[in-house]
């Protein structure tokens, strides 16, 4: 399959995932589409749509956690957030994403 049609592919499928969990894909379609391309390559080189944005380590099972869509593995954190780690999803009702940044999760604990 070529990128392009994988890119689609995956947006598809991952967008039934996203939707009960309370998340749309970003308004921001220049990084979707970004952030797509970059899981096509990683799916191509390990097989697995792994993060583009976490990095994969020799633990299987902590690689598991970093499958796209990862949110149930960091609902806590990316609900905090209201997007997940990349950006690549947000909470429904988010229209700026701009808005929006990145905040380690120990911050967060702290609150
Ligand atoms: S942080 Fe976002 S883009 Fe990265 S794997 Fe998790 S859900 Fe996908």
């Amino acid at each position: 399959m070529n990128p392009e049609s994988r890119k689609r592919a995956l947006r598809y499928l991952f967008q039934k995932v996203i939707d009960p969990l309370g998340y749309k894909f970003s308004p921001d379609e220049d990084l979707v589409d970004f952030l797509l391309e970059q899981e096509v390559k990683l799916e191509q080189k390990h097989g697995i749509p792994y993060c583009p944005c976490q990095g994969i380590t020799k633990k299987r099972e902590d690689n598991m956690k970093i499958v796209c869509p990862c949110i149930p593995f960091h609902r806590e954190h990316y609900d905090a957030m209201k997007r997940c780690w990349c950006g690549l999803y947000v909470h429904k009702d988010v229209t700026n994403p701009d808005e929006l940044r990145q905040i380690p999760f120990n911050e967060i604990k702290r609150g």
